[in-house]
């Protein structure tokens, strides 16, 4: 990565704790854990990282998180991905994690939430790196479901500054969580979706009327909608665009067609962002180097992009 993109003070808006689990850290966990994987080794794992669709990811992505047990684990997760941030000169971050992933499993939620916590302050204190946490429902799960989340949660109000809507999206409408997010709302918290990933832009016309969210996770299928483009350039809603997941996931065939740059000279407020580094072949600043290589991203560009992930927090 070019030295003045890696120099680039920015935020990273659209991240999963449980996807920035390295193939490394994923075998060092089960052993500690003393959990069989069904892979043999790092490459055997790595190897698997090739994807159809969302959901063939999904699926690996669940059966990853697995080896997550204890405090410790979802500290050292967490602790893993700070320490790529501060190499890359991501100052700020406002990570996503899946409660119901761990509680389904048996995994209490304050576990998982004291690991993820302690090492958030830690970046703060040790590493510079601010932060503010969003709870994200898992959105193949019925809204019941994600009520008694964030009941679960209430005890600790002030860890979060949000919630999100994740996992697979195509059948999973946001209109489906539109009483959690009010509840939500009314508790103070600001609300962020994923809408326009594999889904359509109606979905992104719910997430934002419905659910009336801050800010759009990935949002690239809004280009099919004029109108809808003409609403998130003069609101100025973010859209948190994750390139290299997309391309993984082929929402887009190649880099060379990606819509990010099209947007950000349209006038709409995209940001950068890794969503599953782990799983998808890089952080935020491989994100960058991307854009620049395949896109021609000038330096100009990037500074636009960076700046606009640094307004468009939300803690
Ligand atoms: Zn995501």
């Amino acid at each position: 990565m070019p030295e003045w993109l890696n120099a680039l003070p920015k935020a990273e808006l659209h991240l999963h704790l449980e996807g920035s689990l390295e193939p490394e850290l994923l075998f060092a966990l089960a052993e500690r854990n003393q959990i069989t994987l069904p892979w043999a080794d790092v490459e055997t794992l790595r190897a698997a990282y090739a994807f159809n669709n969302l959901q063939e990811f999904l699926d690996l992505y669940y059966a990853g998180a697995n080896v997550l047990r204890t405090e410790q684990d979802f500290y050292d997760l967490t602790w893993a991905y700070l320490q790529r941030c501060k190499a890359q000169n991501v100052i700020h971050v406002e990570p996503f994690f899946d409660p119901q992933t761990h509680t389904d499993r048996g995994i209490p939620f304050e576990v998982v939430l004291r690991g993820i916590q302690q090492a958030l302050h830690d970046g703060e204190t040790q590493l510079g790196i601010s932060h503010g946490l969003i709870l994200s429902f898992l959105r193949h799960l019925p809204e019941e479901e994600a009520f008694k989340t964030l009941e679960q949660a209430m005890p600790f109000r002030d860890a979060f500054i949000g919630v999100g809507l994740d996992s697979s999206e195509k059948g999973f409408p946001p209109r489906l969580f539109e009483r959690v997010f009010a509840k939500a709302r009314s508790e103070g918290l600001h609300a962020v979706a994923h809408a326009g990933e594999e889904g359509p832009p109606e979905y992104i016309w719910e997430a934002l009327d419905l659910l009336k969210i801050k800010r759009i996770d990935h949002g690239v299928r809004a280009i099919e909608d004029e109108r809808l483009m003409q609403r998130i350039i003069d609101e100025q809603i973010p859209l948190t665009v994750c390139p290299l997941s997309n391309i993984k996931l082929c929402v887009f065939e190649h880099m060379g067609q990606h819509n990010i740059l099209e947007m950000l000279e349209r006038g709409v407020k995209v940001t950068v962002n890794s969503d599953d580094p782990a799983y998808f072949g890089g952080y935020v600043g491989e994100n960058f180097a991307a854009l620049h290589e395949h896109l021609g991203m000038t330096e100009a560009q990037a500074k636009r992009l960076a700046q606009n992930s640094l307004d468009a927090r939300l803690a």
